[in-house]
């Protein structure tokens, strides 16, 4: 079953892992660990375990039989790169990301130093996105291990944003989603903060995707940013007849060459 999702920044979501663990302050009101604790209520057996980390290779194949392209949240509840997920497993998940190339995967880890320490045995095709979660400046460190990693495609999800991010560096970096953290307990995000990212990919011509204003009813806060939507995306080579709005934006000057093709 899919899988249509209402993220703003994709069209579907994959999840043949699911659970994981907190790792930082992001997770603390972890989206994915309510979810599933309501879905194993709801008697669904992928959930049966409710948050522990569990791979369902039942559904490995899934994105191989959906013909239309679409751009697929792979994982929206787990981290692929979880301790617990076998390296077999992940290379299994990029396999199928591999034959897929009529979708873009957006594949997306709080826990990039595991995907960097892989990145030799996995097979980055161009239609595997990269990105890691920053919250706070605490966090940068996964900036600088995702720039390591071999994908044609990398970008930084700074949600929930919990803190301004003035040392932010966009050098090697293809996309930027910021995201105010929503639901009971939501912490504030400053339009300051906002504005200062938006600029700063304006600047260096990095696409940036405003996804919410989040709070408590993130229906009520929207998502306009000075008077629009920020519904930017990475130009890419993979193909582009996704849904919506997709629109091209310049590649940071600084963009590294494309990687060579690795063998899984
Ligand atoms: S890494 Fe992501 S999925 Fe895992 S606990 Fe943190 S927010 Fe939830």
């Amino acid at each position: 079953m899919t899988t249509g999702s209402r993220i703003e920044w994709t069209e579907a979501t994959w999840n043949p892992v699911t659970g994981c663990t907190k790792v930082s302050e992001g997770c603390r009101h972890c989206y994915a660990e309510r979810m599933s604790r309501r879905l194993k209520a709801m008697g669904l057996e992928k959930y049966r375990d409710g948050f522990s980390v569990r791979v369902h290779r039942s559904v490995l194949a899934q994105p191989l039989r959906w013909r239309k392209p679409r751009r697929i949240f792979v994982n929206s509840m787990s981290d692929l790169f979880h301790d617990a997920v076998p390296a077999s497993f992940i290379r299994d998940v990029f396999r199928v990301m591999n034959e897929a190339p009529q979708h873009t995967f957006q594949v997306l880890t709080k826990r990039p130093e595991r995907a960097a320490a892989l990145d030799a045995e996995l097979c980055w095709t161009p239609n595997i996105w990269m990105g890691t979660s920053i919250e706070s400046p605490r966090w940068l460190s996964r900036l600088r291990i995702l720039r390591r990693i071999s994908a044609d495609t990398r970008f930084l999800s700074l949600e929930p944003l919990l803190e301004p991010l003035p040392d932010l560096s966009l050098d090697g970096i293809h996309w930027v989603i910021v995201g105010g953290e929503s639901g009971p307990g939501a912490r504030p995000m400053e339009p300051g903060w906002v504005r200062e990212i938006r600029d700063q990919c304006l600047d260096d011509g990095v696409p940036f995707f405003f996804k919410q204003w989040g709070g408590v009813s993130k229906k009520r806060t929207g998502r306009v940013l000075d008077g629009r939507l920020w519904d930017e995306f990475p130009r890419t080579s993979a193909p582009e007849s996704h849904s919506g709005s997709q629109r091209s934006a310049l590649r940071p000057a600084s963009r590294s060459p494309r990687a060579e093709i690795q063998g899984a």
